[in-house]
């Protein structure tokens, strides 16, 4: 899709130019030139180096977007991201940033900000870990770290970008939950609260953010193909798959598309507060 389209495609008209900061060009040190055909908005992707977020990322940006891909260690991973997305038309940067911690939320926005002359128009919350266990068995450390990433960093994270974007009367926010967040899992009790709250809070601050032209909404994956679902036992993947009426596991590019709509199509403009299934059917009845 060439520039001169993105402009009416992406629903968020045609932004200024980007303003080649000294923390941007730092952050470029092992990039190439600045790409002409970035005119979509600029969108933070939350854990952008791997499985959904990268896939997610990558879609923005082949739309032209100028992609924030935060990461928490994977530089390299980052760094290619960011590479891929300029040879797709998009512009991006690498942002090292832990999700769980007020800190890395905030140095987050600060970079993207330092990088970008314009306000943040899309945040994608990506970002999350596993740490399952039985609940009767569950550590505390296993409790409070997934919601410490999944539940408290997602809520952070969207309140600094709703007052930039309430302030613009403008941006989209989509939360990626899970299908385990609607119907529970064995061995996920923290996962699933965390993914629960997430699914709530979305709803509560889309009717919070409706009237300045910002929207809220979440994805819940089912099964998807990547490192996290990679580490389930071959027996549990056997199971997993008896109750997925599509027989397969998804692809983080399905996500992806799904996740492109809400933030960045026309359209998506009335669709707020809601948690759309995308997982094979194995939620059917929950959406
Ligand atoms: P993944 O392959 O394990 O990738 C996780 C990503 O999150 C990586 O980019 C990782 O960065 C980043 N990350 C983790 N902790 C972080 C932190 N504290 N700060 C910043 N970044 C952090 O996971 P995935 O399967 O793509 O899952 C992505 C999201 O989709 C998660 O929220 C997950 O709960 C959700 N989801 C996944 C599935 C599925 O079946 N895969 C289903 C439903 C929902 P590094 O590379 O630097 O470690």
């Amino acid at each position: 899709m060439g520039a001169l389209l993105l402009g009416t495609a992406h629903g968020f008209g045609i932004v200024p130019a980007m303003r080649p900061s000294s923390v941007m060009l730092q952050q470029r040190a092992a990039s190439s030139a600045i790409s002409m055909e970035a005119t979509g908005p600029v969108c933070i992707v939350t854990g952008g180096s791997r499985g959904l977020g990268r896939a997610i990322a990558l879609a923005l940006g082949s739309e032209g977007c100028k992609v924030v891909v935060n990461y928490a260690s994977s530089a390299g991973a980052a760094e290619a991201v960011v590479e891929e997305i300029k040879g797709l038309g998009g512009d991006g940067i690498a942002v090292q940033a832990d999700m769980s911690s007020m800190d890395g939320i905030k140095a987050l926005f600060k970079a993207t900000a330092e990088a970008y002359d314009e306000p943040v128009g899309v945040l994608v919350n990506n970002a999350g870990i596993t740490r399952d266990t039985l609940a009767m068995r569950m550590k505390e450390a296993q409790w409070m770290d997934v919601i410490q990433t999944n539940l408290n960093g997602v809520f952070f994270a969207s309140q600094a970008a709703q007052k930039v974007m309430m302030k613009a009367r403008k941006g989209r926010i989509v939360n990626i939950a899970s299908v385990v967040g609607k119907i529970g899992n064995v061995g996920q009790a923290n996962y699933a609260a965390a993914k629960g709250g997430v699914i709530a809070m979305t709803m509560t601050m889309a009717k919070e953010c409706a009237t300045r032209g910002v929207t809220v909404n979440a994805v819940a994956p089912g099964f998807i193909a990547s490192d996290m679902t990679g580490e389930l036992p071959e027996a549990v993947v056997t199971e997993v798959m008896k109750n997925i009426p599509c027989g397969r596991f998804g692809q983080p590019e399905e996500v992806a598309g799904l996740v492109k709509y809400l933030a960045l199509d026309p359209s998506a403009l009335y669709i707020t507060g809601h948690c759309i299934n995308i997982d094979g059917g194995i939620g059917i009845g929950t959406c």
